[in-house]
């Protein structure tokens, strides 16, 4: 059957940059892209939500620099959807606001092709409220106007009637303006509004890297050259920019546009890329490790084909629970085979990567270091049991010990190692070009990958970072190589290194 659907295209609103600002809608529309058309400061976790084989086509249009013309534009978008193809404009802001998204749909329209306009957040709305500018309030305004500060260099004379612009007190939300500041300010003082009126021009709004100048009609062009804003900004005229003293919330937040190293696993790093991200930092992913099958399975499937003699299995880590059960499905067996076997977990993040199996943990400690977990299980009466602990090869034998000290019959078995990973060069240019303002720590592991990718100058470079970590073990292990951490996590776990970077950013 003919899919009606197909040859649509979706002219999407991307939102002003926070990529979480896509509505519900334009993510629907990404998913079943078959090809995705975009422009410049489309935030590239947007087009990963396209399914990996569309085609992605950036056609880098922008206010005054174009890539490609727009009847260039106009027929690639005809030209895909008259091949059956389902295409997603992807615009920045809202399509049907300054995009010149009316003329891809007359295109569209006169080509005799559906489509779809699917609006998005525009930015004269979004970047103000980020920057803690609310467009109307009661004290101060009453209606908002959104204008184009670049016109097309072309036309005549301006038709922007500058008269009307000044009148009233309402806000004006200026977008393309940066350019022309210094005459939009001056046009309308001298249209009437007062030199005083306050003015808010925001940079990358709604990125971890936006910044506001707060000034007034009579310093504006001069403060926002002086701090060497540029583009894109929005511009916003009216009493209602002066809130921003009071509202500003984004760009105030304690790790606000702080660039965090993560030295983690590509796997392991998206839950603490997404916390610091919530928080207004730039993750800055580094790999130092990577995660491998053991040297030998034997002494798991040994351990598995017997499961039923133990009376606990404790995990140390996600990654041991994920590669322990990966295996028990490789042998063909499922969770049942746990049947009967009670369970630890050593943090939080362990006790979740097995409820994520519907495992719930009989045991989990209030402190997550080996130690604490032996003192916890002595209540448990281990004497005699047998105890299976999955976790990474060649690490401390703290926990062994000590459960064998409780006269538990401990079998110690590797599910997985951790194997050095990371691009030394990137890792040196990161740090020699001053792109990283604070590099975590999360495991002795990583901080000695790290150090071994930094070679010679690490000490030097790490000392002009902050470096925090999850916990005591991983500092001791930064203290050896001769390095000095300065933050480091009460709870030692993600969350907790989280709550101590955000602390430590106060002090
Ligand atoms: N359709 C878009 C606007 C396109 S015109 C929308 O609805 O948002 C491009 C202008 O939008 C830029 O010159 C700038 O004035 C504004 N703009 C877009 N993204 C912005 C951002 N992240 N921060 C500040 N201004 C932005």
């Amino acid at each position: 059957m003919a899919d009606v659907l197909a040859g649509r295209v979706y002219l999407v609103g991307s939102g002003p940059g926070d990529p979480g600002l896509l509505t519900l809608r334009g993510k629907a529309c990404l998913e079943r892209a078959e090809v995705v058309v975009y422009d410049r400061l489309i935030d590239p976790a947007l087009l990963a939500l396209a399914p990996a084989r569309a085609e992605c086509l950036f056609v880098g249009k922008e206010a005054d620099h174009q890539l490609l013309r727009q009847e260039d534009i106009n027929r690639i978008l005809v030209d895909r959807a008259g091949a059956g193809k389902t295409v997603v404009r992807l615009k920045g802001g809202d399509p049907f606001v300054f995009g010149r998204g009316g003329e891809e749909a007359e295109a569209l329209a006169a080509a005799g092709i559906s489509f779809e306009v699917v609006p998005g957040v525009t930015s004269a709305v979004a970047v103000p409220a980020y920057a803690g500018i609310p467009l109307t309030h009661r004290d101060f305004a009453s209606s908002f106007t959104v204008v184009t500060g670049h016109e097309d260099p072309e036309k005549p004379e301006s038709r922007l009637d500058w008269q009307q612009l000044a009148a009233g007190a309402g806000t004006l939300v200026i977008l393309m303006g940066l350019g022309n500041l210094e005459e939009i300010a001056r046009e309308l003082t001298a249209h009437g509004r007062p030199p005083t009126t306050p003015v808010a021009v925001i940079e990358r709004g709604t990125r971890p890297s936006q910044r506001t100048v707060l000034a007034t009609l009579a310093d504006v062009a001069e403060r926002a050259r002086a701090a060497k804003l540029g583009s894109p900004a929005t511009i916003v005229v009216g009493d209602v920019a002066a809130l921003r003293d009071r509202l500003a919330w984004y760009d105030n937040r304690p790790l606000f546009g702080k660039r965090i190293l993560i030295t983690r696993t590509r796997e392991q790093a998206g839950t603490l890329a997404a916390l610091l991200a919530e928080r207004g930092a730039i993750p800055v992913e580094l790999p130092t490790i990577r995660i491998e099958p053991p040297a030998d399975w034997g002494p798991v499937d040994h351990a598995i084909d017997e499961l039923d003699r133990y009376a606990w299995a404790i995990f140390t880590s996600a990654n041991g629970v994920r590669c322990f059960f990966e295996r028990l499905e490789h042998r063909g067996l499922d969770v049942r085979t746990l049947k009967g076997v009670r369970l630890g977990a050593i943090g939080p993040a362990t006790a979740a990567a097995l409820a994520a199996w519907h495992l719930r943990v009989d045991f989990s400690p209030s402190t997550y270091v080996a130690e604490a977990i032996v003192e916890g299980m002595k209540q448990l009466d281990l004497a005699g049991q047998r105890v299976l602990l999955p976790r990474a090869q060649d690490v401390r034998e703290v926990l062994a010990t000590g459960l064998a000290s409780l006269g538990a019959l401990v079998d110690d078995v590797a599910v997985y190692q951790t194997r050095p990973a990371g691009d030394a060069d990137l890792a040196r240019r990161l740090f020699e070009a001053g792109e990283v303002d604070v590099a975590t720590l999360t495991s002795s592991s990583t901080v000695k990958n790290l150090v071994s990718l930094l070679g010679e100058r690490a000490q030097q470079l790490l000392s002009r970072v902050t470096l925090a970590s999850i916990g005591p073990i991983t500092s001791q292990t930064a203290r050896e190589l001769g390095l000095t951490v300065q933050i480091e996590a009460d709870e030692h776990s993600i969350p907790g290194l989280v709550a101590a970077l955000e602390q430590g950013a106060h002090r």
